[in-house]
């Protein structure tokens, strides 16, 4: 049998990747066997056309007997598509396109991402997520580019490869349904806790304490692995924003846009508390009686905390100073903020946060 003749029967997949038609390729096949309904993804198709690869419909009578001669062009995927192909290009799908290429562009102008870091993804079907390629700034990205893959990270469609760090974004999905969105970057002051092992301290600005809160940190692992993307599992349900220790961050939202809302206040929050730790002076924490205030709007707009679990908290624990005293001054918890004139400023500031996440529900997509 010649090279072209050699046939690889891949007739059991659903999706015929990238991966599979260079494992093909690599084993000397000239044909592959695929089945009537498998799904050939944009890279596996151009791939197979570019080697003269024949592509044979294994089912159904009809097409195995017009299955083509060796080195004709496969068989148009049209043919062949189901409709989470065609998730690709419906008007939600083509919206948060535009959405994830103008988060790629804040994430780059505010330097969370150097060369082709970062990575952002969306959750568009019940297993399908649009996608950031791989080996793109983010600041360059444009809707043509991005990837749809399944739960699994198979390439469903996309002229590009997709991000390598996907199996990250994919474990978060199958672990919190509520997770539509992912963002994975490097923000400088963020990552300076993340690389220290430091977590940032809690009640000390509002804003921070309702959209992220009590922040968790996962172990080490290579970048890209399975081993990598599985460090986040122990804490994704009950945090949106994880620091990955020598690494960066992952965010998860509703929206595209309130997860890179979420690391722009994770980053400057920690640059904050950076430029505290420069003056001479102890910072003031926010009273525990406002810092379950700040938890119960929390609570009230469906943003998870670990620390609703009283169980798992000890009372009145809201800051956990001692344990994460973690920018290097002494807490100065409650006394000589709990006046009235204080009390007064907190309030209007619970106020301006409960408002910032009302208009934020209410315009978000
Ligand atoms: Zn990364």
């Amino acid at each position: 049998m010649s090279e072209k003749n050699k046939s690889k029967d891949l007739s059991s997949r659903k999706v015929l990747a990238m991966r599979d038609v260079q494992e093909a390729a690599a084993s000397g096949a000239g044909r592959i066997r695929i089945a009537e309904n498998c799904v050939v993804t944009p890279s596996a198709r151009d791939f197979v056309q570019q080697r003269g690869i024949v592509l044979e419909v294994a089912t159904g009578s009809a097409a195995s007997a017009a299955a083509p001669a060796a080195g004709t062009p496969a068989p148009a995927p049209a043919a062949v598509a189901p409709a989470n192909a065609r998730l690709f290009s419906t008007p939600e799908a083509e919206a948060v396109k535009k959405e994830i290429c103008a988060v790629g562009r804040k994430l780059w102008m505010r330097q969370f991402v150097d060369g082709n870091g970062g990575n952002i993804s969306y959750r568009i079907g019940p297993n399908e997520v649009l996608c950031t390629p791989t080996l793109v700034s983010k600041y360059d990205l444009t809707p043509e580019i991005l990837c749809l893959v399944d739960l699994e990270g198979n390439q469903i469609a996309g002229v590009r490869p997709r991000t390598s760090e996907l199996l990250l974004h994919l474990e978060i999905y199958k672990a919190v349904p509520e997770a539509k969105a992912v963002v994975h970057c490097h923000p400088p002051h963020a990552t300076a806790y993340a690389i220290t092992g430091k977590i940032p301290p809690n009640l000390i600005v509002p804003e921070f304490e309702v959209f992220v809160g009590k922040v968790a940190i996962s172990p080490y692992e290579t970048p890209g692995t399975k081993a990598f993307a599985e460090t986040v599992l122990p804490y994704v349900k009950e945090h949106n924003t994880v620091l990955l220790s020598n690494h960066g961050i992952v965010c998860w939202a509703d929206t595209v846009t309130h997860a890179e809302w979420y690391a722009e206040v994770l980053e400057t929050y920690c640059w904050t508390l950076m430029l505290a730790a420069q003056l001479d002076a102890p910072i003031s924490y926010i009273s525990e009686q406002h810092g379950a205030d700040l938890l119960a709007i929390k609570k009230k707009l469906g943003l998870p905390d670990a620390r609703f679990d009283a169980s798992r908290m000890k009372e009145c624990q809201l800051s956990d100073v001692e344990a994460n005293g973690s920018i290097a001054l002494s807490p100065n918890p409650c006394e000589g903020r709990t006046g009235n004139s204080a009390d007064a400023d907190m309030e209007a500031l619970i106020k301006q946060v409960t408002d910032a996440v009302m208009e934020s529900i209410g315009t978000g997509k």
